[in-house]
């Protein structure tokens, strides 16, 4: 056993979990990773990515000197990184700034697009949103969150009033009743589906999965609901229907906490199990089944993943969901709620920094005067742009109309995560301005104009906020490659040059020594996190917001006396199809998702040791389909959509039910995103990745 120089006590830079990991360091060198057993949320359990997935810190591509692309102007083609040609920070900073500036004179603030970043710190993404808001002037700010939980946030939003899960990990435990639907919790949240699986195997619990695929958790259901994909209002509504006739519903909750449900109690009469049974392929006897399990329980939680929410439905989808804790009363209780499992590491940290096009940090609307004289006071500008910026897809967009002159995206590869990507690329080549802040260079780098590197999880201080809102420390464990930086003070540098450029006379302010002062500045503004500060995280370990006083012991769960919109409304839902159904040129439904071993778009989880594990792009095919089409386990296959194609290896596997395939979205040579349709929720503007018409072709072994 190698004896560590030092150990650190970080948080895993994977998925929303948030597990708090020890990094044990030789010679500036990761050697081990464990976890320790007295803290929340892991309790020293780790899956292999925070295990043995970090070692892409140390991979020799890291960018270590900002780039700038040796031939500038537009239309520009994909380069790798040998068009580009290093350049001192100085250089680099001062020609974004200058661009910046010049684009905003002549076109306008709302010109320039940006995305912050759900990999990035609490710290980092507020300075983005900041500079973006008080020095460029526009509320163009988004971030991946778009991409996956849209259709959660936008439902909730709708329904309660707040879009963050309810409830608490730690909760799990103790579970009496739960649904998860459209969550392959096993292998993209590993160590939450460790506590569920554990509160039905050793506590007992009910268990009730709704999903076209069979996981690890269905392995675990009382009842398996196989419904057929995108059927997920039609199986929801008719699981209330049976609720509002069989009078299983709380009348004192519902009377007391919510409001619409005359209305909407009639609008679901029409939903029988009978009538959703010939839409969803369920038996009505299993939804009767499901819809008494979850009304009698004394109290069941709802958790779900992407398969809900990115969809053109994923607002009603959730909306279908919270409409069932609403009907029940499963909300404000230890042990119940509505809990979107969220996929990055900081994605509700960057939603709550105000990384989204609408709101201000702590979710205050950029169009309340109130909010904007708080912030403007606090950031030193005169006014704030009061309307409400592009979403991510909108910018795509933008920049082909011309709408967009500049995009400034921070720790994302949206030329890994749009959809249709053969018309994304087509619009990022003729955007006349592209700065990329990551730590390596990927899909997205190969069209920037600028490239600055950044610092990864391991190299800097700051806060992630995990799925259950916990405020988590990240402890700087490494020194910094080459030149790399922070984000934060690479911001703060772009903030002072950029307001030199405009000629403003005053200043956001961007003097920071260490990000616990950004920290600061956030909790003096945002009372969500008043009560929260390096010192008391450093003591007692994560803390949940809201936390609004430094006494508050922060709030496991949410909504115990009321929602943030007051009562909570019931919406009654009208089951539609998806934009494209399987068809006689096309007819497999793809799906696309995560698997255990890799992460997103690839970035990290591609230059770490687990692609040895998992090096290939894989379509999982139904042994019927395979039998029809001559394919066996392991041959290549054709997969194509109206889109484009992409070659990858056959699994032969009743994963997916007859009729779909599966495609993992991990691989650069072979991107599901290639197939995927760009039709979008009209709420969430998320688009619709889980459903489109795909034909299958054999290419041999
Ligand atoms: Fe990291 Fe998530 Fe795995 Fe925990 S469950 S070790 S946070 S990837």
């Amino acid at each position: 056993m190698i004896k560590a120089d030092r150990i650190v006590r970080t948080t895993c830079p994977y998925c929303g979990v948030g597990c708090q990991i020890d990094l044990h360091i030789v010679d500036d060198h990761i050697v081990e990773v464990t976890a320790p057993f007295d803290q929340p949320p892991n309790f020293g359990r780790l899956c292999v990515k925070g295990r043995f997935g970090t070692d892409f810190v140390h991979h020799p591509s890291r960018l270590r000197m900002p780039l700038i692309r040796r031939k500038l102007g537009t239309p520009r083609q994909q380069a790798t990184i040998d068009g580009f040609r290093t350049a001192s920070w100085d250089e680099a900073l001062d020609l974004v700034a200058s661009h910046f500036a010049e684009i905003k004179r002549k076109h306008g603030a709302d010109a320039i697009a940006t995305t912050c970043s759900a990999k990035a710190t609490n710290e980092d993404n507020y300075l983005f949103q900041k500079y973006v808001r008080a020095v460029l002037g526009t509320n163009n700010c988004d971030h991946c969150a778009r991409l996956c939980h849209a259709g959660s946030v936008a439902g909730l939003q709708l329904a309660l009033g707040s879009a963050a899960m309810s409830n608490s990990v730690a909760e799990m435990l103790d579970l009496d009743t739960f649904l998860i639907t459209g969550s392959n919790t096993a292998e993209t949240h590993p160590v939450i589906s460790l506590f569920l699986k554990k509160a039905v195997q050793q506590g007992g619990a009910k268990l009730i999965v709704a999903d076209p695929r069979a996981t690890e958790m269905t392995k675990f259901a009382t009842i398996w609901l196989r419904h057929r994909a995108g059927t997920d209002v039609a199986l929801f509504q008719s699981m209330a229907n049976v609720i509002v006739t069989e009078k299983l519903y709380d009348l004192d909750f519902v009377n007391k906490r919510t409001e619409g449900f005359s209305a909407y109690a009639k609008a679901i009469q029409r939903y029988t199990p009978e009538w959703a049974e010939k839409i969803t392929g369920v038996r009505a006897v299993d939804i009767r089944r499901a819809a008494r399990m979850y009304a009698k329980a004394s109290v069941a939680a709802i958790y779900w993943g992407m398969g809900i929410s990115q969809s053109t439905h994923g607002t009603q989808n959730t909306l279908s969901l919270a409409n069932l804790a609403l009907l029940c009363g499963h909300l404000g209780k230890a042990g119940g709620g509505v809990n979107p499992l969220r996929g990055q590491n900081n994605v509700q940290g960057a939603s709550d920094m105000g990384g989204l096009p609408n709101v201000f940090p702590g979710y205050a609307r950029v169009d309340d005067p109130e909010a904007q004289a708080h912030y403007s006071a606090a950031w030193g500008s005169a006014l704030l742009n009061p309307t409400p910026g592009l979403t991510v897809t909108e910018m795509v967009d933008g920049a082909c109309s011309g709408a967009i002159q500049a995009f400034y995206i921070m720790g994302e590869n949206p030329l890994m995560s749009e959809p249709h990507l053969a018309h994304a690329r087509h619009r990022f080549e003729n955007l006349p301005f592209l700065v990329h802040q990551d730590i390596f260079f990927n899909e997205t780098s190969a069209y920037a104009d600028v490239i600055l590197p950044a610092l990864s999880f391991a190299e800097k201080d700051g806060t992630f906020t995990n799925t259950d809102r916990q405020v988590q420390r990240v402890r700087k464990a490494l020194p910094a490659p080459g030149q790399a930086r922070p984000d934060w003070q690479i911001i703060a540098d772009l903030g002072r040059r950029t307001e030199k450029a405009l000629g403003m006379t005053r200043s956001a302010g961007w003097s920071y020594n260490h990000p616990a002062e950004i920290w600061a500045e956030i909790a003096s503004l945002t009372p969500n996190f008043a009560g929260i500060s390096y010192q008391r995280i450093d003591r007692e370990g994560g803390i949940p917001w809201p936390c609004p006083t430094p006494e508050h012991p922060g709030t496991p769960y949410l909504f115990a006396e009321s929602f943030p919109r007051g009562k909570g409304k019931f919406h009654a839902l009208e089951y539609e199809l998806a934009p494209e159904e399987p068809d006689a040129e096309y007819p497999f439904i793809l799906s696309t998702g995560r698997v255990l071993y890799h992460w997103h778009g690839g970035t990290l989880t591609r230059r770490s040791m687990l692609d040895k594990v998992y090096p290939q792009a894989t379509v999982e095919i139904h042994p019927d389909d395979a039998a029809k089409l001559g394919i066996q386990e392991g041959d290549m296959v054709r997969v194509r959509s109206r889109r484009g194609a992409i070659e990858v290896k056959a699994l032969v596997t009743g994963r997916s039910p007859r009729g779909t395939v599966f495609v993992p979205f991990h691989f650069a040579e072979a991107a599901a995103n290639e197939l995927t349709i760009d039709a979008i929720d009209p709420i969430a503007k998320i688009p619709g990745y889980k459903i489109c018409g795909v034909q299958v072709e054999a290419l041999g072994a």
